[in-house]
């Protein structure tokens, strides 16, 4: 079956007691057992799962083609789940242009627990090679990058890790399944925060791990969320669930209006650089055409005149709102810098869009009078 109707049917079976075509949420957190402990229906203890993220788990194996999946209050959650089931001593290449909570966990956490992550360039393969030659455990891709979009080659880079005996996890937040999916290029490991397009709608906080194989690190990572306790809510769940049934339809317009909206701001004169994979223009746009079927809803600008202009074009913004996340349906726009903390990594004159759902003449328009104004 191909994407959409797996979008719309995976983990949807009507329920077999009533019959209801939504699923129903089970908010049980104790399911009866026999007495010797022996489950009945497969369940036992919320926290050790629920039918509701069963049917999101799922969904999210038929979408990312993955053999089992996991899910977790949050994205944060799920890779952090994941980088620490790693052994002491592991070592971790990361990308430079990344989501700042994994740069925070590399900086502040992960070293307590005997865990190296070293940030390179993973555009560039070559880079990636000769980072791996004093042993590595994983790498880790996030493409298209946040914010600057930097575009990974995600066959080149699980071609890398698997020569030197290491495993790709790739978050696949900013694509989806819907634009790339990166185990059938390579990856082994597939990580999303559902907060953002698969919920769509900015109101359920989630995250997700993919995994090609059922192997000894999925044990463990699973193990880990059993017992560490970091597991979604089934109403997040099922929020989540209900976000995927819309996410191809979602992310085709997502894309349809982000493209728009990068043609017309590479048009405009204060602005000096348009960060988005679909313009020919962009440095890696061959990787992202041969590995997305489409770029994606998010983009980020710089301003010619620097963090000046860019505060100025984002206060002026009037569809667009100043906040941070993205994937939802309405149009977000932030200043990374002057949410990243102290020791800020983003450029000072660079904002970032992510492009919902509203017609695009409306959001040019915002951005011409917000333009006009400066
Ligand atoms: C938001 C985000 C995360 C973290 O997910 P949360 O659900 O906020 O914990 C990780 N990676 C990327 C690319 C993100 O955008």
């Amino acid at each position: 079956m191909r994407l959409e109707t797996l979008a719309i049917h995976a983990g949807g079976d009507a329920d077999a007691a009533t019959g209801a075509l939504s699923p129903p949420i089970h908010l049980a957190t104790t399911f009866r057992h026999g007495p010797a402990a022996e489950r009945i229906a497969g369940y036992e203890y919320q926290r050790e799962g629920d039918p509701t993220n069963d049917r999101l788990r799922t969904a999210i194996c038929a979408l990312e083609g993955a053999e089992k999946a996991l899910t977790f209050a949050s994205g944060m959650a799920a890779i952090s789940a994941l980088l620490e089931s790693l052994e002491p001593g592991a070592r971790i290449l990361i990308p430079r242009d990344c989501y700042t909570g994994l740069r925070v966990l590399a900086a502040e956490f992960l070293p307590a627990r005997g865990i190296e992550a070293v940030a390179v360039d993973t555009t560039d393969p070559g880079a990636v090679r000769a980072s791996c030659g004093a042993g590595v455990a994983m790498i880790w891709a996030e493409t298209p990058s946040n914010p600057l979009l930097e575009v990974s080659d995600i066959a080149a880079l699980a071609a890398i890790a698997h020569e030197h005996g290491a495993l790709l996890a790739c978050d696949n937040t900013f694509a989806t399944p819907v634009l790339q999916r990166p185990l059938a290029l390579g990856a082994d490991i597939v990580m999303h925060s559902t907060t953002k397009y698969f919920g769509g709608h900015s109101d359920v906080l989630g995250g997700a791990l993919a995994f090609a194989r059922t192997d000894a690190l999925f044990a463990r990572v699973a193990h880990r969320l059993h017992v560490t306790g970091a597991t979604l809510a089934p109403f997040s769940a099922w929020l989540t669930l209900r976000g995927c049934r819309s996410l191809p339809a979602r992310m085709a317009m997502h894309c349809a209006n982000a493209r728009r909206v990068a043609e017309f701001l590479a048009g405009q004169p204060q602005v000096e650089e348009v960060h988005y994979p679909g313009l020919a223009s962009h440095p890696g746009h061959a990787a992202a055409t041969r590995q997305m079927a489409d770029a994606g809803g998010m983009l980020s600008i710089e301003l010619r005149d620097g963090r000046d202009a860019a505060l100025a074009l984002a206060g002026a913004l009037r569809l667009f709102t100043n906040a941070t996340s993205l994937g939802g349906c309405e149009s977000l726009v932030e200043h990374r810098a002057s949410v990243e903390g102290d020791r800020p990594v983003s450029p000072p004159g660079l904002l970032r869009l992510s492009v919902g759902l509203e017609h695009v003449e409306d959001l040019i328009g915002d951005l011409r009078q917000a333009l006009a104004a400066l």
